[in-house]
C-alpha cells in the first residue's frame, strides 16, 4: 500500500516560480532513476533526505525553479510529491517532453536491485497522475526523449514489459494521434515509441524520434507483410498492427 508524502512532511523549500503549462493527455509517464551506482537508502528513515538533496542541488546548483520531476518514488513504497499533478516538469530533456509527459524518478542507481515496493509505488504513481492528473495511458523512459541511460536497463525493460502498468496489462499504446510521414516535418516522442517497437519485432531502427528515410522503408516493409495499405505512412492502422505484433509475442 503506497503512502504518500507531501511536500511538507518532507521538508521541500517552495519552487521560485510554478508553470502550468503541461499538456500530460498527448504523452503520458516518463520513468526516470537517479543515477549510476548505489543510491537507494537501505532505511527509510533516509529518503526523505536524499529528496532534499536533490531539490537543493537542482535549485542551488542547476538553477532551476524546483525539483524537475513530478514525483520521487523509494524503494519503501513512497511516494514523495515533487513538482505534483498539473506542473511542467524540467526532468525530461525535450521542450516535447517537458510539454507533454510527467516526470517520476525512482530513487535507485544502476547497481541497486529494484524492490517489489518500487514498482508498487511507481505504479501507484502513475494511476494518481492519470486519476488525478490528466495523464494519457502511455508510459515511456527518459532515453526515450534523447540520448541517455536514464531510466537504467532494468527498470527501462519493466517500462517495455509493461509491469509498471498500473492497469496490470501492457496493451498496445493508444495512437498519438498524428500522422508519422516523410520527409519527417516534427520530432515526437511518438515516433521513437514506433521506432522502438519496430525494432523490438525485427525492424530495427534507431529510435531518434524522427520520421526518416530508414523508417519510412521498415514501415513500408512492415505494411507490406500485414497486407495493410503500402504508403509509408504511420497512421492508426499501422500503428495498432505494430503494437499488436507485442501482443502475441508476449502472450
Ligand atoms: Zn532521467
Ligand atoms: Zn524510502
Amino acid at each position: 500500500m503506497t503512502t504518500f508524502v507531501t511536500r511538507s512532511q518532507w521538508g521541500a523549500r517552495a519552487p521560485r516560480s510554478v508553470s502550468n503549462n503541461i499538456t500530460p493527455q498527448n504523452g503520458g509517464v516518463t520513468v526516470h532513476y537517479v543515477g549510476a551506482g548505489n543510491v537507494a537508502r537501505p532505511n527509510h528513515a533516509d529518503c526523505a533526505a536524499q529528496v532534499r538533496g536533490i531539490q537543493n542541488y537542482h535549485m542551488d546548483t542547476n538553477g532551476w525553479s524546483d525539483i524537475a520531476y513530478t514525483h520521487m518514488v523509494c524503494q519503501h513504497d513512497y511516494i514523495f510529491v515533487a513538482r505534483g499533478p498539473h506542473v511542467r516538469t524540467a526532468a525530461n530533456g525535450t521542450t516535447s517532453g517537458n510539454q507533454n509527459w510527467y516526470a517520476v524518478c525512482a530513487l535507485v542507481g544502476a547497481a541497486d536491485s529494484l524492490t517489489e515496493g518500487l514498482t508498487t509505488a511507481i505504479k501507484s504513481a502513475i494511476s494518481s497522475l492519470r486519476s488525478g492528473g490528466n495523464a494519457a495511458d502511455p508510459i515511456n523512459g527518459h532515453r526515450d526523449h534523447l540520448a541517455t541511460s536514464c531510466p537504467g536497463d532494468p527498470l527501462y525493460a519493466k517500462v517495455q514489459d509493461g509491469s509498471l502498468n498500473p492497469d496490470g496489462t501492457p496493451g498496445p499504446p493508444p495512437w498519438p494521434g498524428v500522422y508519422f510521414t516523410y520527409p519527417p516535418t516534427f520530432h515526437h516522442p511518438a515516433v521513437a515509441t514506433w521506432q522502438q517497437q519496430m525494432t523490438a519485432i525485427g525492424y530495427p531502427l534507431s529510435a531518434d524520434a524522427a520520421y526518416g528515410p530508414a523508417s519510412k522503408e521498415a514501415c513500408l516493409s512492415f505494411q507490406h507483410a500485414e497486407g495493410l495499405t503500402e504508403d509509408g505512412i504511420v497512421g492508426p492502422a499501422t500503428w495498432n498492427a505494430t503494437f499488436a505484433q507485442q501482443a502475441l509475442s508476449t502472450q
